[in-house]
């Protein structure tokens, strides 16, 4: 509930948060991230505001950090390196699967037309809503609901990026993306290492792509019953 709990401003800590985002964005270029609608899109979104209070001079730390409903918000670096790799273009319609924190969407909203994003927790769904709403993103429509379903309503989908992790892509999620789409997702055992995997949707097939190493927490099917 961050509208009720922000502190006031503390130019000590805004001085702190400048200098970790400046941190970060060395990292992204090193890393080789300079598309200037990313860097951008980077700068515009407050990370701090999507951890929670105890973490917040952790926020640019290269890990993930623990938030409500004992989920997970991505490290800094792999957010960027999901995003770079779904190469969002700002004409398209975006799918994401898991809001958790909503920083991920929050980055995406910078990028494209509309992004529509599903958590299977409630309490993670609104918490995210309220941030968007805070930060002015109006291009954001969360659903709380089973992602692996897809939204069928607002199908079909230029881009899509699934944040849990899961053995393979759910078939709906496979006919709601476009030809010529692009999905990024964490594929192999949801307990332990998997590969993040971009798959580009093509008239005679998928095309598959490895790209790194990733833990994320499990893509579990159904709406969460508590929470
Ligand atoms: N993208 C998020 C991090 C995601 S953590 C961020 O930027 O903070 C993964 C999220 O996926 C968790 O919040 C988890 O609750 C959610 N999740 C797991 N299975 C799901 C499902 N079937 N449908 C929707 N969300 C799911």
């Amino acid at each position: 509930m961050i509208a009720e709990t922000e502190p006031a401003i503390d130019p000590a800590q805004v001085e702190r948060d400048r200098i970790a985002i400046a941190g970060f964005l060395l990292r992204l270029r090193q890393n080789g991230i300079t598309d200037r609608r990313l860097v951008a899109a980077f700068e515009a979104v407050p990370r701090r505001l999507f951890v929670p209070h105890e973490s917040r001079n952790a926020a640019y730390v290269e890990r993930a950090l623990p938030i409500d409903c004992g989920q997970t918000i991505s490290a800094p670096e792999l957010v960027a390196l999901m995003t770079a790799a779904l190469d969002v273009h700002e004409d398209h319609q975006v799918l994401e699967i898991g809001t958790g924190s909503g920083y991920q969407a929050a980055i995406l909203s910078h990028l494209a037309r509309r992004v529509c994003t599903i958590e299977r927790f409630r309490t993670l769904a609104e918490a995210a809503e309220l941030r968007f709403r805070t930060l002015k993103i109006t291009n954001v429509t969360v659903l709380t609901g089973d992602g692996t379903l897809g939204w069928p309503a607002n199908a079909t989908f230029d881009r899509i990026m699934v944040t849990a992790a899961s053995e393979g892509v759910p078939k709906a999620l496979l006919d709601q993306l476009k030809v010529g789409g692009v999905l990024v997702a964490p594929l192999g055992p949801p307990e332990g290492v998997q590969v993040l995997t971009r798959l580009t949707k093509t008239e005679r097939g998928n095309k598959i792509e490895k790209l790194a190493d990733v833990r994320f927490v499990p893509l579990i099917p159904g709406k969460a019953a508590h929470l």
